[in-house]
């Protein structure tokens, strides 16, 4: 589990192999991805890991059998990975997981995707679990902001939802994150009816208390197969009516190019954000792709068509072409939005979204 020293510089996966991308043919000026709908994808979310130290029964089944190493991609693979979806005009990468922070020599992989010519902001979701270690080389290895998960404030109630998780490591990783200095903390609440539901306003309290952002998602039905999500379901229109109980909210227009539709509270640095996926859907804006640990391209969170890349990127060693040639063919599979809508019963996507990157 333990990283190694920031900024050791050999190759930690394969320590004779080259920790360079290869540059393969050169990108002519207009090469982007846009899809069939004229929307150009400009956010990679890159899962480094199916791992996870926790098991939220939202994500995750208690029992979860995790990838054979050799199927994951190796840090290496990463980092080609992400160099060819940036030379493909992707300015934002969001790194995730599983829990990105287990994965051995993370930093040795941030430390480098940071360098990469065209690569605006570099970004992570974390459950915070590992921050009070690492959050000082996660800011010093480039990373700007951080997503840290966070549904409950109550020490019991987050072991049961996280099934394994310690609270009070969590807010100690939330502190250290504060102290690290990044430009922006959210914390990331998804919504659980009859879970908390009763603790809204108090996380948004903590939030203001903690000077950090927070969002509030609306679960998205991954995981088990028949495992119903009618009951725990809880609208961000029905969150909303709660919070209204105890806060003024006034919407704001700001974006932080998500799908997130944020509101502010009056005197407060604090932004409260929604994602909604159910209930506003927000695929006409959509200019994301998600990669997971195995390399496989989804260019819709909301199904299933993959592109498989990591065959790619190891049967052409040495040419980063081809699988920037299969990037490129992957946008056409982007739908135009997704079915999440009526789907709450049985989920229709039989993967967790730990494998997916949340
Ligand atoms: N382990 C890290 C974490 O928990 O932040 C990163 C990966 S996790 C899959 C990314 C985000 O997905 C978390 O904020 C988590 O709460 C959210 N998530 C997981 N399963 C979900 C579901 N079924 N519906 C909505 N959000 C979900
Ligand atoms: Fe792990 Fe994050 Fe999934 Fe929870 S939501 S099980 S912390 S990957």
């Amino acid at each position: 589990m333990p990283n190694d020293a920031p900024g050791a510089h050999h190759s930690p996966d394969s320590p004779s192999g080259s920790a360079l991308p290869t540059s393969g043919a050169a990108r002519p000026a207009d090469a982007v991805l846009i899809d069939k709908y004229g929307r150009q994808v400009t956010y990679l979310r890159l899962s480094i890991t199916d791992r996870c130290d926790f098991r939220c029964r939202y994500c995750m089944a208690e029992e979860m059998e995790f990838l054979p190493r050799a199927q994951v991609l190796t840090l290496e693979e990463c980092l080609r990975l992400a160099s060819a979806f940036v030379e493909l005009g992707v300015s934002k990468l969001r790194i995730t997981g599983g829990e990105p922070l287990v994965r051995r020599n993370a930093i040795w992989l941030l430390e480098r995707l940071t360098h990469l010519p065209g690569l605006r902001e570099l970004v992570m979701t974390t459950n915070g679990s590992q921050l009070a270690r690492f959050a000082p080389a996660l800011r010093a290895a480039g990373v700007r902001r951080i997503n840290i998960s966070l549904d409950t404030l109550r020490a019991e109630r987050f072991r049961r939802i996280t099934r394994v998780g310690d609270l009070s490591r969590v807010l100690a990783g939330i502190a250290a994150a504060r102290t690290a200095g990044f430009e922006r903390l959210k914390i990331n609440t998804v919504l659980l009816r009859g879970v908390n539901d009763d603790e809204i306003c108090d996380l948004v309290r903590f939030a203001i208390a903690q000077e950090v952002d927070i969002a509030f998602i609306e679960q998205m039905p991954f995981g088990e197969l028949g495992q119903s999500r009618r009951a725990s379901f809880l609208s961000s229109d029905e969150a909303l009516a709660l919070l209204r109980a105890d806060f003024v909210l006034v919407p704001s227009a700001e974006s932080t190019g998500g799908p997130a539709r944020y509101w502010r509270i009056p005197g407060q640095a604090t932004r409260v954000g929604f994602i909604a996926p159910h209930s506003h859907n927000f695929c006409a804006a959509c200019n994301r792709v998600r990669v997971s640990a195995r390399g496989e391209l989804f260019p819709c969170l909301g199904s299933n068509d993959a592109v498989h890349l990591l065959p790619l990127l190891r049967a052409h060693p040495a040419d980063d072409a081809p699988v920037r040639a299969a990037i490129a063919q992957g946008m056409g599979f982007k739908p135009k939005g997704h079915e999440f809508g009526h789907r709450l019963d049985a989920p229709h996507l039989v993967r967790f979204m730990s494998m997916t990157g949340g």
